[in-house]
């Protein structure tokens, strides 16, 4: 893998227009070389002034977690590829929230993180929430999926999967049994991995 390509890579994502309902401007992380590959579904309202992905209410849940197995937030951001299921801002949903990216758009941006696949060829990827964990594998219920690894497959390498539940304030999964107790399970799995310890 380069940091020149990865660096490419991400000049021509910042000038994907491809989705007409979608708002920019296009959020990247930082092009790091990583094997570690986190996944979130789609930034939010702040992001984009803001220019990272993570950057606000969901954000500060999300560090916290991983500073607790040694990471904080600057460290992470420099050692941690941060992907996503869509890169742009989806929009207010009618009752509020982030509306939920429709299956044109998930699609559309799949190709950007297939080329990451491709470029970083990751061993441990985190997915975030049920729609970045639902492009991976199948999931019904996230206490089915949350607190175990799973395995990844793809042509030319092979990774290992520890989902976590989104740290948006919006949901109470992840601070009420079982949803506790199975993310304190998934930050010990990613704590251990050889992955997660060769970028500590
Ligand atoms: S969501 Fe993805 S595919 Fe759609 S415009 Fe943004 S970067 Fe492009």
């Amino acid at each position: 893998m380069s940091f020149e390509a990865l660096h490419r890579h991400q000049r021509q994502l910042e000038n994907c227009s491809r989705c007409d309902d979608m708002r920019g401007p296009v959020i990247v992380g930082t092009p790091v070389l990583s094997p570690v590959l986190l996944i979130g579904q789609a930034p939010g309202s702040k992001e984009g002034q803001m220019g990272k992905p993570f950057a606000w209410t969901a954000g500060r849940t999300l560090f916290k977690w991983f500073r607790q197995i040694g990471l904080d937030e600057v460290r992470f951001r420099q050692r941690v590829y941060m992907a996503a299921v869509c890169r742009c801002f989806p929009g207010k949903a009618g009752g509020g929230g982030d509306r939920v990216p429709n299956a044109r758009e998930i699609a559309n941006c799949s190709h950007w993180l297939d080329r990451e696949f491709d470029l970083l060829k990751p061993t441990l990827i985190i997915p975030v929430g049920k729609l970045a964990i639902a492009q991976l594998m199948a999931v019904d219920t996230l206490a089915e999926v949350i607190g175990r690894k799973h395995e990844f497959k793809r042509k030319d390498f092979s990774a290992e999967i520890i989902p976590l539940p989104h740290p948006s304030g919006a949901s109470a999964w992840h601070k009420t049994p079982p949803g506790n107790h199975l993310l304190q399970a998934a930050l010990s799995l990613i704590a251990a991995h050889p992955a997660w310890r060769t970028i500590r």
